[in-house]
């Protein structure tokens, strides 16, 4: 597979990206009464090598997220070993087995029949993931995830049924959105549904994934517990189609 080794030049060294991005956290974090210390940033390295990757980790980076299984087993054994890894993109079944190997959360469960693969491969694999449900409140026929109507009957199926995998939180995306004000209806709406399910099965769901590099403190102004930030360290990404022939091309069980 050819190595996706077009990444921009990072207009600072990562480590001054990485502290000013700390540091709006924290700001962030501050308003509402919080501290940066209780957010997790996910350093989002999707279509970058593991030579980013390995700057990252040099500026004091531990958790990446990747949004492709194929891409991210291709990176991973390539990348240090002490970077903690987490699967933020949507999941068909049929990864499932190389998904439960590979990432120890992940953020994009949205259906019974993906967690019952899920639950089925990290038995076999002997791995213990954690999960979010990815969930759309926004509405937007686009996008992945469960309506907050439809979740209810979801984590009621997987607290009968799991016993590898442990249900720890809920992730959404806001709508792409340059006004980022126009975000926080949905990120409040997240909490809100995180503040239902708890009281309703009496379940603890401390994580909350939500805010990108455009909109993540308002994320974390409305109670995000886990940021998931590509561009603001990594730099605007290349079009996917410059680094593969086929971007759908389904080869990852050829490739592993
Ligand atoms: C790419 C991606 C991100 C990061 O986006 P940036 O805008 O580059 O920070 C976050 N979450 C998901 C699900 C993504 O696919």
């Amino acid at each position: 597979m050819a190595s996706p080794t077009l990444s921009p030049a990072p207009t600072a060294p990562m480590a001054e990206l990485y502290e000013a991005l700390l540091a709006r956290i924290d700001s962030a974090a501050k308003r509402a009464g919080r501290s940066g210390d209780d957010i997790n940033l996910v350093a989002v390295t999707k279509t970058h090598g593991p030579e980013v990757v390995r700057e990252a980790v040099d500026a004091g980076m531990t958790c990446f997220g990747e949004n492709k299984v194929q891409e991210a087993a291709w990176k991973i054994p390539l990348s240090p070993s002490c970077a903690h890894w987490q699967l933020i993109g949507h999941l068909q079944s049929n990864k499932a087995r190389h998904a439960v190997r590979l990432f120890e959360v992940i953020h994009s469960v949205d259906s019974i029949k993906l967690f019952d693969t899920l639950e089925q491969a990290a038995r076999q694999a002997g791995t213990r993931p954690e999960i979010y449900l990815e969930l759309n409140v926004s509405g937007e026929p686009s996008k992945y995830g469960l309506s907050p109507e439809a979740a209810p009957e979801v984590v009621e199926h997987i607290l009968n049924h799991a016993q590898a995998l442990s249900l720890t939180g809920l992730m959404t995306m806001a709508p792409f959105d340059p006004e980022r004000e126009h975000a926080r209806p949905h990120f409040a709406r997240l909490r809100q549904v995180q503040g239902e399910l708890s009281a309703r099965f009496g379940l603890d769901l401390p994580h909350l994934s939500m805010g990108m590099t455009n909109d993540f403190e308002v994320a974390i102004e409305e109670g995000a517990t886990d940021v998931r930030i590509g561009t603001a360290l990594f730099g605007a990404r290349p079009k996917l189609s410059a680094l593969r022939p086929a971007p759908d091309a389904d080869t990852t069980s050829g490739m592993l």
